[in-house]
C-alpha cells in the first residue's frame, strides 16, 4: 500500500477565503438547551447584569444566546486567525499502515502556533471583545499553560494587560512555559497566592498546597472584579468558548466535503469540553437536525473521569466557590487528580453544552489511563512525526483502539480525530513514561464518594 497511490492528500488546506467567516453556535439547534449559570446566591439564573463585572459584554450575549446560529466573526479576529489558519486536515497514512487497518484516520492539527494548541482560536476572541469594549486588562488562570500563553499571544496582538494564575505545581514544573508568557508581555503569579484574599485563605487551610485550577480560577476571578478596567477570561467550559472553537470544526467539515469523505466517527479528548465541543459542532448540527449521523467519542483521563464517573449536577466552577453554578458533568469542585497525574485534562467537570448532549445519549465517553495514552502519543509520534500533547494522545489513544477494531471486522470506516496540540513542554512526563515511572492510579468509588457529598443542593 504505497501511499502514492491513494487519492487523499497528506495534508488538506482550504483557501484563507474559505475560512469560516461566522461561528456556528450548537445550542441554536439544541432541543433540550443546556441548563443556565445560576447565582450561588439566590439560585436564579445569572442575569447579564449580574455577569457584567466579571465577564466583557459581548462575550456575556454570547454565552447567553441559546438561539442565534450563527455570529459573525468580526474582520479584525480572522485577521489574526490568517495568522495560523486554515489549519490542515490531515490524513495518517503512516499511522493506518503501521496499525494494518482498514480504516482511515484524520486528524485536524491545532498545534500549529506558539501556544501549541487550539486554545487561540478563543482567547484572539476574547481579547478582542475585552479591547472593544475599552478595557484595560484581562485576567485569567492556567494549569499546564497552553491557555495563558494563547491569552498572553492574544492580549499582545490586541493591546491588552495580561495577568495570569498559573496553578503552582506546573509553575515550578513547567518555568519554560511562564518565561514564553513573559515574552508576550503576560504578569505571571503562582496560585494559591497571597496576592488575593481567596488565595490567603486557601493557603491558610491548606499550607503547602501545590494548588488546582479551581483555586487559580478564583483567584483570577477576584483580581478582575477588584480591579477597574479589569475583567476575567476562561479558556474552556463556557459556552462562548464552545462558541469560538466551531471554527475548527467548521474547517474540518469544509476540507472533508471538498474530500467527497463521510466521518463516520469523531474523537476528541476531553477536558472543560471547548476542542471537542468545537470540532464536532456542525456535525452535530446535522445529527440534532436528523440531517446525518455520526458517532461521537469523548475521551477523559481515568484518574479525572468526569463523564464516564461524575454526575449531571449543579456545581461549583472554582474551589473558592466566587463563581456561577454550572450544570454540568462533574466530580465536585473540590476533586484534584492524584500528583501523578501527568496529562492535562484535569479539571472537575465538564462544558454544560456536553453534559446536556451526553446526557441526552447523543454523544458517548471512554476514559483511558495514562500509560496507555503515552503508549498511543509514541506510536503516533514514530508514525506521524508530530510530538503531540498528552491532551491530544487520549484522541490519539482512542483513534487507535477504532482503527484496530475495523482491524477485526475489516470494514473501512473513516474516523476523524482532534490532534489538539504538541507537546514540546510536556518532556517531564514523557520521561516519566520512557523510565517507567508512570502509573495509572485510578480513584476508588470511595473516593469520589467524598467528593460528590460535597455539592451544592440545587433542585436541577
Ligand atoms: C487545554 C487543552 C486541551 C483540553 O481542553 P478542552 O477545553 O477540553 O479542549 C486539550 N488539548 C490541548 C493541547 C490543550 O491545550
Amino acid at each position: 500500500m504505497s501511499a502514492i497511490e491513494k487519492q487523499i492528500p497528506f495534508k488538506t488546506y482550504l483557501e484563507e477565503s474559505e475560512m469560516p467567516k461566522a461561528w456556528y453556535n450548537l445550542r441554536a439547534d439544541m432541543k433540550n438547551k443546556p441548563a443556565p449559570l445560576l447565582n450561588p446566591g439566590t439560585l436564579q439564573p445569572m442575569t447579564a447584569e449580574e455577569l457584567a463585572g466579571v465577564f466583557c459584554d459581548d462575550l456575556i450575549a454570547q454565552e447567553l444566546d441559546n438561539t442565534t446560529p450563527f455570529f459573525e466573526i468580526p474582520e479584525e479576529i480572522r485577521t489574526m486567525y490568517k495568522m495560523y489558519r486554515p489549519s490542515p486536515l490531515c490524513r495518517a497514512y503512516r499511522l493506518e499502515e503501521a496499525l494494518g487497518t482498514p480504516a482511515k484516520i484524520y486528524y485536524k492539527f491545532e498545534g500549529n502556533n506558539t501556544s501549541g494548541s487550539h486554545k487561540l482560536n478563543s482567547a484572539l476572541a476574547q481579547a478582542y471583545y475585552a479591547k472593544k469594549q475599552g478595557l484595560k486588562g484581562v485576567t485569567t488562570e492556567t494549569g499546564a499553560g497552553q491557555w495563558g500563553t494563547a491569552l498572553s499571544m492574544a492580549c499582545a496582538f490586541f493591546g491588552l494587560d495580561c495577568k495570569v494564575y498559573m496553578v503552582k505545581v506546573s509553575y515550578e514544573q513547567k518555568p519554560f512555559r511562564r518565561e514564553v508568557m513573559r515574552t508576550y508581555g503576560a504578569e505571571v503569579t503562582p496560585s494559591p497566592s497571597m496576592t488575593t484574599q481567596v488565595g490567603q485563605k486557601i493557603l491558610a487551610e491548606h499550607p503547602g498546597t501545590t494548588g488546582s485550577l479551581g483555586c487559580a480560577i478564583s483567584e483570577a476571578v477576584e483580581a478582575a472584579v477588584t480591579r477597574e478596567g479589569y475583567r476575567y477570561v476562561l479558556g474552556s467550559v463556557l459556552n462562548q468558548v464552545l462558541l469560538h472553537q466551531s471554527v475548527i470544526g467548521l474547517e474540518t467539515k469544509a476540507a472533508l466535503d471538498k474530500l467527497g469523505v463521510k466521518a463516520d466517527m469523531i474523537i476528541g479528548c476531553a477536558g472543560g469540553g471547548s476542542n471537542l465541543g468545537g470540532l464536532i459542532a456542525p456535525f452535530m448540527g446535522e445529527k440534532l437536525r436528523g440531517e446525518a449521523d455520526y458517532r461521537i467519542i469523548a475521551v477523559e483521563p481515568a484518574s479525572c473521569p468526569s463523564f464516564t464517573r461524575g454526575v449531571y449536577a449543579y456545581d461549583f466552577c472554582d474551589t473558592g466557590m466566587v463563581c456561577p453554578l454550572a450544570k454540568m458533568y462533574t466530580l465536585g469542585s473540590d476533586f484534584i487528580p492524584a500528583p501523578n497525574h501527568a496529562g492535562g485534562l484535569r479539571y472537575h467537570g465538564m462544558s454544560p453544552i456536553l453534559s446536556q448532549l451526553y446526557d441526552d445519549g447523543l454523544i458517548e465517553a471512554v476514559s483511558v489511563p495514562q500509560t496507555r495514552v503515552f503508549e498511543a502519543a509514541e506510536m503516533f509520534a514514530r508514525t506521524e512525526g508530530i510530538l503531540p500533547a498528552p491532551e491530544s494522545s487520549h484522541a490519539i489513544r482512542t483513534a487507535i483502539d477504532e482503527a484496530l477494531k475495523c482491524k477485526e471486522t475489516g470494514e473501512a470506516k473513516n474516523i476523524v480525530f482532534g490532534l489538539t496540540g504538541t507537546g514540546y513542554f510536556d518532556m517531564v512526563a514523557y520521561e516519566k513514561f520512557h523510565d517507567g515511572q508512570m502509573d495509572d492510579y485510578i480513584p476508588t468509588d470511595e473516593e469520589l464518594a467524598v467528593y460528590r457529598a460535597k455539592l451544592p443542593k440545587v433542585e436541577a
